[in-house]
């Protein structure tokens, strides 16, 4: 697959000219958030955004209506969220939100910074397409299945499969080796797509990518491959770390963090994990304040509870923010759980076009979309909710 305009992923230095105003995506690798940062954050949106913080499905943080630029920017540079003006694009790093804390194989969290450090350092990765995805699996099968285009994947203490479009590749790589072949495999990736900026932007698009990387590589497969399925595995609620402390798992309503939440959660000062399931994972807690924490949390908004509908649900931008929307998918969407039309479950739902908005009823996990792009969506089983006009939608069971 080819396109014929350049990759035009928003970041920092480049905002992306939104329908309702400029709108700033910031790299958060990992996914880890200090609380001097989250305060930043909290304070640039309500000071030059629109008052909130969009969680992304790749655990980052975008802001919209930004109203100055250069203050944001400099903001973010003063509490270390804006290291690299020449990488932060490409700095699209998932890892797994517990590890090191809460089961996994090993703990990915010192490589993802290592991999974050050394992506920085490598001038020629500064070309890599915004949508380039690494992920760093503790073994528990939560962030390969995000389909990412270059990861590792723990199959035992210290033994990772290099995982390429979100296939194991059958090599094996202990921790020391896990960053020098990522970077390889990006490399290649790069080598294969030549000088065309307006060429592929991921790993899948190219034919016989990851064949042709794996040649390049200094490791050779060396085991049958394995099968990664697709899991749904929001941590949410009371999650016992390994190290007696407590981490608290809260899910955002389709991920949008208020400015006065974000501050809430930056004076907790423990450090905060964002999932790229638009959901936060607070960490290091004692017993005791992690239920203060809960009981001040859940009446703002926050979801501690695993069963709640706000978990099966996710939409795109919508209207007024995309000018592709058909609808206010958000609003309507929003509209749908608290009337009680989203019910936990296994899939079901009232199928057909043009269906009213109000008439919208979908167990089971759901993206609604404003228009066929269908931008955010879920890998694995979702039902989707596309818009087909103002106020109404189509149904599509749940595909893969
Ligand atoms: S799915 Fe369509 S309406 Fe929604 S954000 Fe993407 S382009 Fe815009």
């Amino acid at each position: 697959m080819t396109r014929r305009s350049p990759d035009s992923c928003p970041g920092v230095l480049r905002l992306h000219e939104a329908a309702d105003g400029p709108l700033a995506r910031i790299r958060v690798p990992g996914g880890r958030l200090e609380p001097a940062q989250l305060q930043a954050l909290a304070d640039a949106a309500r000071d030059v955004g629109d008052g909130n913080l969009e969680l992304t499905s790749r655990g980052n943080i975008q802001l919209r209506q930004v109203r100055d630029a250069d203050e944001l920017a400099a903001r973010l540079d003063a509490v270390g969220l804006l290291p690299s003006r020449s990488h932060e694009r490409v700095r699209n790093i998932v890892a797994s939100p517990l590890s090191g804390r809460v089961g996994g194989w090993a703990d990915v969290t010192g490589l993802a910074s290592h991999l974050d450090e050394r992506l920085q350092a490598d001038p020629a990765l500064a070309e890599l397409p915004g949508r380039v995805l690494f992920t760093l699996d503790d073994g528990r099968g939560d962030v390969t299945t995000l389909r990412g285009d270059i990861g590792i994947h723990a199959v035992a203490d210290d033994e990772f499969a290099l995982v390429l479009a979100g296939v194991d590749t059958g090599v094996r790589v202990n921790a020391s080796e896990a960053v020098d072949v990522m970077l390889a495999a990006a490399h290649g990736f790069l080598d294969l797509r030549g000088d065309d900026a307006a060429g592929q932007w991921r790993l899948h698009e190219i034919d016989g990518a990851v064949e042709s990387i794996i040649e390049t590589l200094e490791h050779s497969p060396v085991t049958e491959p394995l099968k990664f399925g697709a899991t749904h595995q929001i941590p949410i609620g009371w999650l016992d770390q390994d190290n007696g402390l407590v981490s608290l798992g809260a899910g955002v309503p389709l991920g949008t963090l208020p400015a006065r939440t974000a501050e809430f959660l930056a004076a907790i000062d423990r450090p905060i994990f964002l999932t790229p399931w638009r959901s936060i994972v607070i960490t290091d807690l004692d017993e005791g304040p992690a239920e203060t924490v809960v009981r001040v949390l859940a009446p703002m908004g926050m979801v501690f509870d695993a069963n709640s509908p706000w978990l099966e649900v996710s939409a795109c931008a919508g209207q007024p923010g995309c000018a592709k929307a058909l609808s206010d998918v958000r609003g309507e969407a929003d509209a749908a759980v608290e009337s009680g039309r989203v019910q936990v479950g296994a899939p079901k739902s009232v199928a057909g076009e043009d269906i009213p908005a109000d008439e919208v009823e979908v167990a089971g996990r759901q993206h609604w979309s404003g228009c066929e792009r269908r931008c955010g969506r879920p890998p694995g089983p979702v039902t989707d909710v596309i818009a087909t006009g103002p106020s109404t939608y189509r149904v599509d069971p749940p595909t893969t």
